[in-house]
């Protein structure tokens, strides 16, 4: 699931990172391929119109042109925007409590489903769960439930009679519900969508009264699964989701363009034939795994880490253009170089010396630019930095050779500067974070 886009986001993410100055250009181009990206994944047209339109919106302006990280702030708004339009909201409570309805069409998972979640229920939360079959057309679908249920030690809905409605049972189960936190009630599928089986459904409704009206799709049918949700929810009101078969080689484009395309939301995902198959559907989780970012939350901690890490090693070991870099980024976070100063102890008395047009408030973007532009070897050993390598350097990164120059030269002064005032007097890099 996911596979195909997820390696094209991150290669669009990853191609930015390795600029060191973003132009409305490579935004431009960027967003280009993440359009091309979501219709090669299936996701519905109007769906990556809307998408590619907000995502615009917000990359918008100079804020994202003068970002220290670029590839972060792409990242970040990408990530918003997956997670907004896989469904996410700040009041979605989790069902634990209550009646469930399932729907669907024949085959599309919907009797293995129920057991997975009377099981999710029962092992998760500790639920007493009631499973009632309802599909009174193929005794062999109840048969299925009552195997699943028996298999899984979960109660199965017995006190039926031949010859009842799907409603008689429906009623009949009601008197069982005190006993139960939550009652799954599998319904008959049909091959398709016609009136009598929306009028059953309607009648099972008014007679259960559910807390949730669940319908299962398919997640390989792609976009005929969207259609389905929106045709069963304009004439159910449904309360969510069930995408089956995620496990298969379905493109996700589905999953993506369901909330928008059918205004209904994914509740879970199955992925497997096997009872544990399932899971509750998260957009933040989903997002940040089609991002192959793990947790976004523990990403940005790590850079944290990362960046003391890094001032660390250039107070304990030498300064190079690595160190200058690392400098660079942190300039930004703390109110340029002279609020980098004065977290420095012993280093107020020189800001004079520093005030020179090349360390002005936009400059760390043009150095970074820069230094981004040499290999590891140059930005290890600036001594190396002869006129032919000044000159690729600034080709590369869209500047002038004086600019290349006069970032040297800063760098040289800036060095003697450190090495002065750094000789004998260590100083831990987390106390000047805190001061
Ligand atoms: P129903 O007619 O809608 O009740 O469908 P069933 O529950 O009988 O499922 C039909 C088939 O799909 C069975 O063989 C299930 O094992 C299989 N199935 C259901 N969900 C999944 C899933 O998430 N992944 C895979 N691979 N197979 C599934």
């Amino acid at each position: 699931m996911f596979a195909n886009l997820s390696d094209k986001l991150v290669s669009v993410i990853k191609k930015i990172g390795g600029r060191g100055i973003l132009t409305e250009g490579i935004v431009n181009s960027a967003i280009e391929e993440i359009r091309i990206s979501l219709l090669d994944a299936d996701v519905a047209l109007p769906v990556v119109k809307d998408f590619v339109a907000k995502l615009k919106e917000k990359l918008a302006g100079r804020k994202v042109l003068n970002s220290i990280a670029p590839e972060q702030t792409v990242l970040r708004a990408l990530y918003d925007e997956l997670v907004v339009f896989l469904g996410y909201s700040d009041n979605d409570s989790n069902f634990r409590r209550g009646k469930i309805l399932m729907l669907g069409l024949q085959g599309t998972g919907k009797t293995t489903t129920s057991a997975k979640l009377a099981n999710f229920f029962k092992n998760k939360f500790n639920r007493k769960v009631l499973l009632v079959s309802l599909d009174t057309y193929r005794p062999a679908a109840i048969e299925q439930l009552r195997v699943l249920a028996r298999n899984n030690s979960i109660d199965f809905f017995e006190d039926f009679l031949p010859g009842d409605t799907p409603v008689d049972i429906a009623r009949k189960s009601l008197s069982a519900q005190d006993k139960y936190d939550i009652t799954i009630y599998d319904t008959a599928g049909r091959l398709h969508i016609d009136e009598s089986m929306m009028d059953e459904v309607i009648s099972l409704k008014q007679c259960i009264q559910p807390n949730e009206l669940l319908l299962v799709v398919d997640g390989m049918m792609g976009q005929d699964a969207v259609n389905m949700a929106k045709s069963f929810n304009d004439a159910t009101k449904l309360t969510g989701l069930v995408f089956t078969r995620m496990d298969g080689d379905s493109k996700g484009g589905a999953v993506l363009s369901a909330k928008y395309m059918a205004n209904c939301q994914i509740k879970y995902i199955c992925t497997g034939e096997k009872i544990s198959d399932i899971e509750e559907f998260n957009p933040k989780r989903i997002a940040s795994r089609i991002l192959d970012q793990g947790d976004m939350r523990g990403l940005i901690e790590k850079s944290r880490s990362l960046d003391q890490a890094s001032l660390q090693k250039t107070i304990d070991n030498k300064f190079d253009l690595e160190s200058m870099e690392a400098y660079l980024v942190q300039l930004t976070k703390i109110g340029g170089l002279h609020g980098m100063m004065k977290l420095m102890p012993g280093m107020n008395k020189l800001k004079s010396q520093l005030e020179r047009p090349a360390f002005s408030e936009k400059i760390p973007l043009r150095a970074l630019a820069i230094i981004r532009a040499m290999t590891k070897e140059e930005r290890r050993n600036p001594q190396i930095l002869n006129a032919s390598r000044r000159r690729r350097i600034a080709k590369g990164c869209a500047q002038e050779v004086v600019d290349v120059n006069r970032l040297i030269k800063d760098f040289e002064m800036l060095k003697r500067v450190m090495s002065k005032k750094l000789a004998g007097k260590k100083v831990r890099a987390m106390d000047l974070m805190r001061r």
